[in-house]
C-alpha cells in the first residue's frame, strides 16, 4: 500500500488560533479580560510539562494565567479548597483541573467545585450532562480537537465502524461520544477487552487514547483504516502515541502524526475555550462558529 495520508494538526491549529485571537479581541473590546487558572496535583515531570505548555500558550497571547501545582500527597481537603477558591475568585474567568488526580482525591468532589460557567474542559457534571443531551455549554478540548482535525482533512465519520481504545473520562469517553454524535457505529475498548486485536481489525476508523506506546501494531489494523492517535507518551526524551507508526503506516489510509497531530489542535481548542467561556460568563457574545 502507498504511504498513508498524514492528518497533520498544525495547519488547522493555526487557523483556529487566529479565530480565537479575533474572539479575544472582541472579548476585550467588550471589557472582559480572560484569566485562566489551573490546578495540577502531581509531581510527574510529564504532567508538569503539559501544564507548562498551557501557561506558555496564555503568555504568548497575553492572557493572564494563574497556576497552582500541588504535590501528589496534598490532602484531599486542600485540593477541594484550592479548586473552590479559584472558582469563587471573580478575577478567574476560566478554570482547568488536570486529571488523573491521586487516588485519595475524589474526582467527583473536584468536578463539583469547578463552577460550570468557568469550566473550560467540560468537567463539571452539569456540563457533561448538557454535552450528552446535545446542548453543550462547552466541549471537551481534546475531542473538539479531533472533531476539527477530521473536518480539516475531510474525513468522513458517518457510517464508519469506529473503534475507540481508552475509556478515560477526559479523553476516551468524550471521543466515543463524538464518534457516535457524528453517526459512526462505535465500539469502546479498554484494558479488560478480551481480544483487542479482533476489535481493532474491525475498525475503519481507529481512535486510540490508551497512553500505552506500541499498543497497536500493523497486525491489529485492516487495510485502509483511518487512525487517530490521541495519546502523547513520553519515551526516551521523545514523544510517541499508542500506534506503531511504521507497521500501521503500511496498512492505513491515513494517520495522525505524533507529535504534530491532535496535540497542536488541542492547545488551540483550549485557547478558544478559555476565550469563549470567559466571554459567555460575562454575557458577552463573540463571533465565529461554535465548532
Ligand atoms: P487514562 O484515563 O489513564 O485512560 C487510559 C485508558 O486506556 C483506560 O480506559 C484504560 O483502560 C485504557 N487502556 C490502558 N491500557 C490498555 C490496553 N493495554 N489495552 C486496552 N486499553 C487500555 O488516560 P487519559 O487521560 O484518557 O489519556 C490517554 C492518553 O491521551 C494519554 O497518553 C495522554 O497523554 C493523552 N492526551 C493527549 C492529549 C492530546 O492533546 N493529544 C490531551 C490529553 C491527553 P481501563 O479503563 O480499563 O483502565
Amino acid at each position: 500500500m502507498s504511504e498513508p495520508r498524514r492528518l497533520a494538526g498544525r495547519g488547522p491549529a493555526d487557523a483556529l488560533r487566529e479565530a480565537a485571537l479575533d474572539r479575544l479581541d472582541d472579548c476585550r473590546a467588550a471589557g472582559v479580560d480572560p484569566s485562566l487558572a489551573t490546578v495540577l496535583v502531581s509531581d510527574d515531570p510529564a504532567d508538569r510539562a503539559f501544564m507548562d505548555r498551557k501557561h506558555d500558550l496564555c503568555s504568548e497571547v497575553g492572557i493572564d494565567s494563574r497556576r497552582v501545582d500541588l504535590p501528589p500527597d496534598a490532602p484531599a481537603e486542600r485540593v477541594y479548597r484550592t479548586v473552590a477558591d479559584l472558582g469563587a475568585d471573580p478575577a478567574v474567568t476560566a478554570l482547568f483541573v488536570q486529571i488523573p488526580l491521586p487516588d485519595h482525591v475524589d474526582e467527583s468532589e473536584v468536578r463539583r467545585r469547578v463552577p460550570p460557567e468557568k469550566d473550560v474542559d467540560c468537567f463539571h457534571p452539569e456540563n457533561v450532562g448538557r454535552l450528552v443531551a446535545g446542548d453543550p455549554r462547552v466541549r471537551p478540548v481534546t475531542s473538539r480537537a479531533v472533531d476539527r482535525l477530521l473536518d480539516a482533512h475531510d474525513v468522513t465519520v458517518a457510517g464508519r465502524d469506529a473503534v475507540v481504545v481508552g475509556r478515560g473520562t477526559a479523553i476516551g469517553v468524550p471521543l466515543a461520544h463524538l464518534c457516535c454524535r457524528r453517526d459512526a457505529t462505535v465500539t469502546v475498548c479498554h484494558s479488560r477487552t478480551r481480544d483487542l486485536a479482533e476489535r481493532t481489525r474491525a475498525a475503519d476508523l481507529l481512535v486510540t487514547a490508551a497512553g500505552t506506546p506500541g499498543l497497536i501494531d500493523g497486525s491489529m489494523v485492516s487495510p485502509g483504516v483511518v487512525v487517530v492517535d490521541v495519546s502523547v507518551n513520553r519515551v526516551d526524551g521523545g514523544v510517541v502515541g499508542d500506534v506503531d507508526a511504521e507497521s500501521v503506516g503500511e496498512r492505513a489510509a491515513a494517520v495522525t502524526p505524533v507529535p504534530g497531530g491532535v496535540g497542536p489542535l488541542t492547545m488551540a481548542c483550549l485557547l478558544d475555550n478559555v476565550v469563549r467561556v470567559s466571554a459567555a460568563g460575562a454575557g458577552v457574545e463573540v463571533g465565529g462558529q461554535s465548532g
